[in-house]
């Protein structure tokens, strides 16, 4: 069991409602959260950024209780342990280097929601890159979803 067996879990279902009440557009099932190194829980392809939801005491949280190392079997848990950190920190690097942004949502952390809220705003602003939705596109929404979202710049890439 290296791996955390649900695809959907309760801390993924918290991280995807916060970001879809924040009015980010993500994927949780398309072919980028397949085929990206680490299978990414959530990807936002406009910010091409993905977010690993990590179960504090699998994925080893650096300093947090719920981390902690069952007494018994030590020599069984310690290489677990350490597979599971070599195998996060290998997909971090190979989604860097592919100019994916990782970001790391702890479980304990959606405890708080309100500063996960505040880390995700600073982490993928949405001022540049966000992308209106495409029924909204040119139509008298616009102004209003400008409000709701900021300043909107048009993807470079996007002008025809
Ligand atoms: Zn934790």
């Amino acid at each position: 069991m290296s791996r955390v067996p649900s695809k959907h879990t309760k801390p993924e279902r918290l991280a995807r409602s916060l970001l879809h009440s924040l009015g980010y557009r993500f994927t949780v099932n398309g072919p980028k959260n397949k085929c990206l190194p680490g299978r990414p829980d959530i990807v936002l392809p406009k910010h091409r950024a993905v977010i690993f939801v990590h179960g504090c005491f699998w994925h080893r949280h650096p300093g947090c209780k719920t981390a902690t190392t069952p007494k018994t079997n030590q020599s069984y848990w310690q290489p677990k342990f350490a597979r599971n950190v070599e195998r996060d920190s290998r997909n971090a690097e190979d989604l860097e280097s592919l100019d994916w942004q990782v970001i790391v949502i702890w479980e304990c952390e959606l405890k708080n929601l309100e500063a996960v809220a505040a880390r995700l705003i600073t982490e993928l602003p949405r001022a540049s890159r966000y992308e209106l939705p495409d029924e909204l596109e040119d139509t008298a929404l616009v102004s209003e979803n400008r409000k709701r979202y900021g300043s909107l710049e048009r993807d470079p890439e996007c002008i025809p």
